[in-house]
C-alpha cells in the first residue's frame, strides 16, 4: 500500500484562510520560492473571502501583469469597504496576483521572468508564477461561477477603456459573458483575439466553463481619475449584475458600442526598430491605408520614416505606449463595429 503522497498532485501553495468558512476572512496565499538570502522564503499574495448565504461564487483578481493598476486599486477599495453582509454567495478578492511585478512596475515577474498570463494551466512543480497558475487552475477556478481578471494595456499599450472578452463557442456561456461585459458600463466593449501566444488566464477559466469578465482599463503609467472611477463603478455594477453583491444594478442609457479585432491584421506591428510617432488619437475613426504612425531612425536622420498603415476601416482602440519601439512591437490595434444582436 502506498502511504506517501504523489508529488505533483497537490498544490504546494498554502492558503492562510479557509475559503469554505462563512463570514469575512483575510490572509494570503504563500507561494514557496528561494533566493540567495532566503532558502525557505514564500511570496505572499493577499486574498480575502467574503461568504454569506446563497449565491454565486465570484473570483475577482487584478495585477496579473504588475504594471496595470486601476483594477488593483478598485479591489483594494472593495477589500476595505465590503462586509460579509454585503455579499450574497461567495466573493474571493485577490487585489494583486503578482506583487513583486506591481512593486517594480513591470509586466513580467521579477522573480522568474514569466509573463503570468502565459503560464496557464500552470505547473505544480514550476516557478512561482507557474505554481500560482496551477493553484488557480486546480483550486480556485473550479469553485467559481464567475472569474474576473482586470487588466490595462500596461506600459506598452494604451487602450480606449473597455471591458472585453473572447467569443467562446458555447452559446449559454457566451450570452452570460456578453451580458456581464455590458454590465461593466464602458462606452466600448471589445471582442479580441489572442495574437501573442497561449496560456492565458481567461482562456483556462473559459475552458472550465466559467463566466469570464476582463478589461483593458486604459494603460500607461498615468491613470486619469476618470479611468479609476470607471473601473470602480463598473466593477461594483458587474458584481451586482452577477448577484454576489447586494444592491441595484445600473444599465447604460445609451447602448454599448461593440467592436472587434479578430483578424491578425487588425494588430499592427512595428516593421523596424526606432522612434515611434503616433499619428492618430485613440478612439478615432480611421480609414483603410490611413497612416496610424511612423517609425523614425535616430541614427539615420536622412532616412524617411516608415509608415504603419491601417489594414481596414475601423476605430483605433489601442496604441503604442513608449515612443521607443523594437521591430515586432504591437503599435496599434484597429477594431471594427459589430452588431451586438449577431453575437449571441
Ligand atoms: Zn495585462
Amino acid at each position: 500500500m502506498f502511504l506517501g503522497y504523489a508529488i505533483g498532485t497537490v498544490s504546494s501553495i498554502h492558503s492562510t484562510i479557509d475559503l469554505a468558512q462563512a463570514g469575512a476572512h483575510y490572509g494570503h496565499l504563500a507561494i514557496p520560492y528561494s533566493y540567495n538570502l532566503g532558502g525557505w522564503a514564500n511570496l505572499q499574495v493577499p486574498i480575502a473571502s467574503l461568504r454569506n448565504g446563497e449565491g454565486p461564487t465570484v473570483l475577482l483578481m487584478a495585477g496579473n501583469h504588475g504594471d496595470e493598476y486601476p483594477g488593483q486599486v478598485a479591489i483594494l477599495k472593495l477589500w476595505r469597504e465590503l462586509r460579509a453582509a454585503d455579499v450574497a454567495g461567495h466573493l474571493i478578492l485577490i487585489p494583486c496576483l503578482n506583487p513583486p511585478a506591481a512593486q517594480a512596475a513591470t509586466r513580467l515577474s521579477p522573480l522568474d521572468g514569466k509573463n503570468f498570463n502565459r503560464c496557464f494551466p500552470g505547473d505544480p512543480q514550476g516557478t512561482p508564477s507557474e505554481l500560482l497558475a496551477d493553484h488557480l487552475t486546480t483550486e480556485l477556478f473550479p469553485m467559481a461561477d464567475v472569474v474576473i481578471d482586470l487588466h490595462t494595456g500596461g506600459r506598452s499599450l494604451t487602450f480606449v477603456p473597455t471591458a472585453h472578452m473572447h467569443l467562446v463557442p458555447d452559446q449559454a456561456q457566451r450570452r452570460a459573458m456578453l451580458a456581464a461585459t455590458e454590465a461593466f458600463l464602458t462606452d466600448v466593449a471589445f471582442l479580441y483575439a489572442d495574437v501573442a501566444g497561449t496560456g492565458l488566464l481567461p482562456v483556462e477559466a473559459e475552458r472550465q466553463g466559467k463566466i469570464v469578465i476582463t478589461t483593458e482599463m486604459g494603460g500607461g503609467e498615468v491613470v486619469p481619475a476618470s479611468v479609476h472611477q470607471l473601473c470602480q463603478r463598473g466593477l461594483r455594477n458587474v458584481l451586482a449584475h452577477c448577484g454576489v453583491l447586494r444592491g441595484p444594478v445600473t444599465s447604460r442609457e445609451k447602448p454599448v458600442r461593440w467592436v472587434q479585432a479578430l483578424d491578425r491584421e487588425d494588430y499592427r506591428f512595428a516593421p523596424e526598430s526606432g522612434l515611434y510617432e503616433s499619428c492618430v488619437d485613440l478612439g478615432r475613426t480611421v480609414e483603410k491605408r490611413e497612416v496610424l504612425g511612423r517609425v523614425h531612425f535616430l541614427e539615420r536622420p536622412d532616412r524617411e520614416p516608415v509608415a504603419v498603415l491601417a489594414n481596414a476601416d475601423g476605430m483605433l482602440i489601442a496604441g503604442r505606449g513608449p515612443s521607443i519601439v523594437k521591430q515586432g512591437d504591437c503599435v496599434a490595434v484597429v477594431a471594427h463595429d459589430v452588431d451586438a444582436r449577431e453575437l449571441s
